[in-house]
């Protein structure tokens, strides 16, 4: 299982199917991305490997600057495409990849649904995106704080937003993600072999913290949303 963000100026479904190559040895069934073009959000799943996906990706000649992937290790939900990650809310308004488990995924699956809220997955994650589409109020930091206190378990979240078209959000607790940034381009992914090709200096995300990234910039809040000042590591060693 792993994660890739990206923007910047490349072509960013290119640069998320490189970046999951990158993570395959983490073990994977099957594998996602959603890139922002000039037609907004479009999602592609595919079962089986980062090959298979990058077929698709071919085939619906998919551009943009803006994306996020996925590859998923089940653990809710069977091995299915529609199980398969990026999970989107039921407005359109959010793209989300989760890497982990969402503990207490059937109480708020069971309170959503008696708000109304079709789930189309058996999956945790889409959980997440959902509850995130019910709770947003404008602001995403106040949003991502208050998604966090909400879940019990262990995750690493990459969400896209439709009406936000320069930069993507993450939140860590449990699983591991990790941030990197040059002068153009933004990235982030579940381990630094990822993030190699663009940068050598990498932002490590602790427990609880939360991410913005932008065009050549990282900013951080710890779960409360104060802001984190957190200097980046230099790789000096090569995969
Ligand atoms: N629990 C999630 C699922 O089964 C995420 C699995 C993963 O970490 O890849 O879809």
């Amino acid at each position: 299982c792993g994660i890739v963000g990206y923007v910047g100026p490349r072509n960013a479904a290119d640069v998320l199917l490189d970046g999951l190559r990158r993570l395959e040895y983490r073990g994977y069934d099957s594998a996602g991305l959603a890139v922002r073009g000039a037609e907004g959000v479009q999602v592609v799943k595919e079962l089986g490997k980062v090959a298979d996906l990058a077929r698709v990706v071919q085939e619906r000649q998919m551009s943009g600057n803006l994306g996020v992937g996925h590859t998923r290790w089940a653990t809710h939900g069977g091995v299915t495409e529609v199980n398969a990650h990026p999970h989107c809310d039921g407005c359109g308004r959010f793209a989300l990849v989760h890497n982990g488990i969402v503990e207490n995924y059937l109480d708020l699956r069971e309170d959503l649904e008696n708000r109304g809220v079709a789930f189309v997955s058996q999956t945790d994650s889409e959980v997440v995106v959902q509850l995130l589409a019910q709770i947003h109020q404008g602001d995403m930091l106040t949003t991502l704080v208050d998604l966090q206190k909400r879940l019990r378990g262990s995750f690493a979240l990459v969400i896209l937003c439709h009406d936000d078209p320069d930069g993507f959000y993450c939140v860590r607790r449990g699983s591991p993600l990790v941030l990197g940034v040059n002068d153009q381009e933004g990235l982030c992914a579940s381990d630094v072999p990822a993030l190699l090709p663009y940068t050598r200096e990498v932002l490590y995300l602790e427990e609880g913290e939360i991410a913005e990234i932008r065009r050549g910039s990282a900013r951080i809040w710890d779960q409360e949303g104060h802001p984190v000042d957190r200097k980046p590591v230099q790789v000096d060693w090569d995969v």
